[in-house]
């Protein structure tokens, strides 16, 4: 079983009220099991939302309290990310997923890079908080940039 980014599959799940489907991630999921999820949802968040960004470290530090998620007017995120990312987790559980593909640069899905803090569009190299948790969990997490990486 495939966890996946409900953005990355049509859902209009992100922070604007839009998505980013991804075609070839739609063909290649075709003739696979997978389910989808959006932590930042699963973790209370409204859709539209303001924008986030993790303040200070990575998702790392978030889980260990060593960072925060704001949002673009200062508003401390930290609680929703943190358990949008428990309760990503449980879904893996339940559905027993190895692997999960999720949309990179986010704040809770980015594998390889997120925004770096300051709402000015420039990246770092980092995790988001979820992809974090399942990596820390078993999850193997990669992205709709590097997913045929994988051999299955
Ligand atoms: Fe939801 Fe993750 Fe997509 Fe953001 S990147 S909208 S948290 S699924």
């Amino acid at each position: 079983m495939i966890l996946v980014s409900a953005c990355l599959l049509g859902l209009d799940c992100r922070y604007d009220g839009g998505n980013t489907a991804h075609k070839g991630l739609l063909d290649f999921l075709k003739d696979k099991e997978f389910v989808m999820v959006c932590p930042e949802q699963l973790g209370g968040l409204q859709t539209p939302r303001n924008p986030c960004e993790i303040l200070g470290e990575d998702g790392e530090a978030v889980l260990e309290g060593g960072a925060r998620v704001i949002d673009n007017k200062c508003i401390d995120v930290t609680t929703q990310f943190v358990k949008g990312a428990e309760e990503t987790l449980k879904i893996a559980k339940i559905y027993n997923a190895s692997m999960a593909i999720l949309k990179e640069r986010s704040p809770s899905c980015g594998s390889t890079k997120i925004y770096d803090g300051k709402f000015h569009g420039k990246l770092k190299v980092g995790k988001g908080v979820t992809a974090t948790l399942l990596e820390q969990n078993g999850v193997e997490v990669f992205s709709e940039e590097n997913y045929r990486d994988k051999q299955l």
